[in-house]
């Protein structure tokens, strides 16, 4: 086995209660690549296709998450990357982090997987370190585990997969709008009250709850965010529409997909998530905003293999 042919699914970050700790792996959205073991040392990237972004090892994701794959690892060769991309950069649902993840699983593959999945993580947080300045995990870690995961620490870094119900289903609008990094970040307070504080961790334990305990009800109170939400959806036109349409069509909760513009929705069916998805729809047609919907089951598997 010289190459691989893989899928990286998007993820959504920032969970609503679970900002900044709590992803999600989704399976009709995500980019494809090609991995080849080659005998010369280092990382190259052959192609890139779909998206105009840096082929530069060391200006890529990819190339930079596998220059921290290959520094820890004993082999002497090298690996060539050719990047699918068809999850937009700066989207909300993890581009960044479908190409990194994608680079490590199957370099790790190709070498009869030297390294757990964890140690995976660590070095996918390379390249997000590259694309976003910090080195986070909620993106990356559901695109190497699958599933929902909860990054419970990065001292030291202690990753728990958790249960995805069976019936809970996604749905994800991007707005074609241009939210910067900086802005988004910027705009977030330093410091809470113990009050926000309380009612943050109270809905965290409620949705981890319902995820295991397939409690739907549950995962619908639960899903809330008092504390970056009201600020930075300032910065997505149209969002409490899309919100309360959301939740008028059945939704289970809505909130913004990692730092935006996109925005996420879970439902309980296939059914309700479409109908979230045409009301959502309904709002950024109104207001004459170009917009991508994805309606996708939790991807339990993560990376995985395709001809
Ligand atoms: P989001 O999670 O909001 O979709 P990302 O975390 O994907 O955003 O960040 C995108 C940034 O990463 C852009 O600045 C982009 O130029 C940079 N980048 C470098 N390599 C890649 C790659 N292979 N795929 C996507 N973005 C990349």
């Amino acid at each position: 086995m010289e190459e691989l042919k893989i899928f990286c699914p998007a993820t959504i970050a920032n969970i609503s209660c679970g900002f900044d700790v709590l992803g999600v792996a989704l399976d009709s959205v995500g980019d494809e690549m090609i991995i080849r073991k080659v005998a010369h040392k280092g990382i190259r990237i052959t192609k890139l296709e779909g998206q105009d972004l840096p082929m530069e090892t060391d200006k890529n994701v990819a190339g930079v998450a596998g220059l921290a794959f290959l520094a820890e690892s004993d082999f002497d060769g090298g690996f060539e990357i050719e990047i699918y991309k068809k999850i937009k950069a700066g989207s909300g649902i993890g581009s960044s982090a479908a190409s990194s993840t994608g680079a490590v699983w199957a370099m790790n593959r190709l070498l009869g997987n030297p390294f757990p999945t964890s140690k995976l993580v660590e070095f996918a947080m390379e390249g997000e370190r590259l694309a976003s300045g910090v080195a986070h995990a909620d993106n990356v870690a559901p695109a190497l585990f699958g599933g929902f995961t909860l990054v419970r620490s990065y001292e030291p870094l202690d990753i728990i997969p958790i249960a995805s119900p069976s019936e809970l289903f996604a749905t994800v609008i991007h707005p074609q709008i241009e939210i910067k990094t900086s802005d988004s970040r910027k705009i977030l307070k330093a410091h809470i009250t113990l009050k926000e504080g309380i009612k943050q961790w109270g809905n965290l334990g409620g949705l981890i709850a319902g995820l295991f305990t397939e409690d739907y009800d549950l995962i619908g109170r639960s899903l809330e965010d008092h504390i970056v939400e009201p600020i930075r959806s300032i910065l997505i036109p149209g969002f409490q529409d899309v919100k309360k349409g959301a939740l008028a069509s059945g939704a289970l909760g809505c909130g913004i997909s990692g730092s935006g513009p996109s925005i996420f929705a879970f439902s309980r069916g296939a059914e309700t998530a479409k109908k979230v998805g045409d009301s959502m729809m309904a709002v950024y047609e109104k207001i004459g905003i170009d917009h991508d919907i994805h309606i996708s089951k939790i991807n339990t598997e993560g990376i995985r293999i395709i001809n």
